[in-house]
């Protein structure tokens, strides 16, 4: 057991994609984590309907820096995306898993490369706008194809191999 959780920790600092705001926009906090998330410098929202905390997580430096703190949002301890699920019931192999990460990060790097300069650094809040804006416009291009190409394979990676679904939707949680 305690093998397949070092497995599961292998896979998920090689990834973090959960925590930089490549998956999501925000992930959820409880009302009494509120206080201390904004004390450990994390970007809360309180807002109706919406309690939680922007991403990218300051927090993630390679790894989650309060992994072992009581302050530890319960929402980051139990989330698990399909990836990490199967590494830790032993349907998905390590270095099966490790490949798909190996795979991902540069279908990232690609694609944040060509989005346009943003304050913004929610990199799946700017890729979501920036389809939208490319599907609005009339124009036919071979760069806006590929781009469009490009950012829809990596949408359905995201679906198939970690389970993350409605990317356009606001407000998926972590
Ligand atoms: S607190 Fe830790 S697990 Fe939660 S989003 Fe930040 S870095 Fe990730």
């Amino acid at each position: 057991m305690e093998v397949i959780e070092s497995q599961g920790n292998s896979l998920c600092k090689a990834c973090g994609l959960c925590c930089t705001g490549h998956l999501f926009i925000w992930a959820k906090l409880r009302s009494v984590e509120l206080d201390s998330a904004r004390a450990l410098g994390l970007n809360v929202i309180r807002e109706p309907g919406q309690r939680g905390f922007n991403q990218p997580c300051p927090l993630w430096q390679g790894q989650c820096t309060i992994y072992d703190s009581p302050q530890y949002p319960r929402f980051c301890r139990t989330y698990k995306c399909k990836l990490l699920k199967e590494v830790l019931d032993e349907t998905t192999p390590l270095p099966e898993a490790m490949a798909v990460i190996e795979q991902v990060m540069p279908m990232i790097r690609e694609l944040d490369a060509l989005l346009p300069v943003s304050s913004n650094n929610n990199f799946r809040e700017r890729l979501v706008a920036e389809i939208e804006a490319l599907e609005e416009t009339e124009q036919h291009d071979s760069a806006k194809s590929d781009f469009l190409l490009k950012a829809r394979a990596l949408l359905r990676f995201y679906e198939e191999h970690f389970g993350v679904r409605d990317l356009i939707g606001q407000g998926e949680q972590k």
